[in-house]
């Protein structure tokens, strides 16, 4: 699989360089890389301009936090316009929502006694929980950033701030108005029964949500199967997207996904700026 269509840095959450991002994908064979940090573009135009060294395509993309009946939920936007005002203005109000998350997990924390996490705010534009579980690993409150979620940041824990994120027909419209398509991220993380994703999808598809991430890591073969079955019922494309944030012994590179199911209609297919001019 040449493409993977989702991927972090450390503009958002992610711990590698959009440069650094660049090399590695290039080194697993990925040809065409979405860079896709959380409500943030900035990481793009460095990725572009690593890429020209790797023979790679750099997607511009962004995944965007948005809301569904109470559920947090991720609509990756690809090949997006990085000039567009519509988007801006809305990543704008999204990075707003998360400073102000910032200050009130910063404040959870210090009345928790873990005192000093309001200086994250400064060093970090587009602050988000990641950050804080980093920060709590390397200060000694966590041994780990998955330590951190469960003891501190997790739905339910002490320094657990609930947001409201825009609805999601209103990020589907940002992404739109950028040129770009749509894709609901990782369907199968948002622990929602079978019939509550298929409400989830009847919304995005009548929000004009375009396509599903029908393939990512961590995915069996039966999973991506009945992904692939669902995308075709509600007339969405596919696409692949590794979810890479780390460079972790148990998660390398990005990349390394299976392909499309035969059938699918990718999320690539009329989009030329997401395709390689050599065909593959
Ligand atoms: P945020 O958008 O700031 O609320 O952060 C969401 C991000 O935090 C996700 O994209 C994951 O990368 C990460 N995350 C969420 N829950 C966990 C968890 N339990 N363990 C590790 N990382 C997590
Ligand atoms: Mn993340
Ligand atoms: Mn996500
Ligand atoms: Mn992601």
């Amino acid at each position: 699989m040449y493409y993977d269509l989702h991927t972090h840095t450390v503009c958002s959450d992610g711990r590698l360089t959009p440069e650094a991002l660049v090399a590695a994908a290039a080194a697993a064979g990925v040809r065409v890389l979405a860079v896709t940090d959380h409500d943030t573009i900035v990481g793009v135009e460095a990725a572009r301009a690593a890429a020209g060294g790797h023979d790679m395509t750099v997607v511009a993309g962004v995944e965007v936090s948005a809301m569904w009946e109470g559920h947090t939920i991720h609509v990756v936007g690809l090949d997006v316009c990085l000039d567009d005002a519509v988007l801006k203005g809305g990543l704008g109000t999204l990075h707003g929502i998360r400073a102000d998350r910032g200050r009130a997990i910063a404040e959870r924390l210090t009345a928790l006694g873990v005192c000093g996490a309001e200086g994250l705010l400064e060093r970090h534009p587009v602050i988000g929980r990641g950050h804080f579980a980093q920060w709590l690993t390397d200060t000694g409150h966590a041994r780990s950033r998955t330590q951190a979620f469960k003891l501190f940041l997790e739905r339910g824990r002490a320094a657990y701030v609930g947001v409201e994120w825009p609805p999601i027909g209103e990020v589907v419209g940002w992404l739109h108005a950028a040129g770009g398509c749509a894709v609901l991220a990782h369907p199968t993380r948002y622990t929602l029964s079978g019939g509550r994703l298929r409400q989830l999808l009847s919304t995005f598809v009548a929000a004009g949500g375009d396509a599903l991430e029908v393939v990512s890591a961590g995915l069996d073969a039966g999973e991506i199967g009945r992904l692939a079955r669902l995308a075709a019922q509600f007339g969405l494309r596919a696409s692949a997207g590794s979810d890479f944030h780390d460079a972790l012994p148990w998660r390398k590179t990005p990349g390394g996904l299976a392909d499309l199911p035969a059938g699918c209609v990718a999320v690539w297919h009329d989009r030329p700026r997401m395709q390689r001019a050599d065909g593959i």
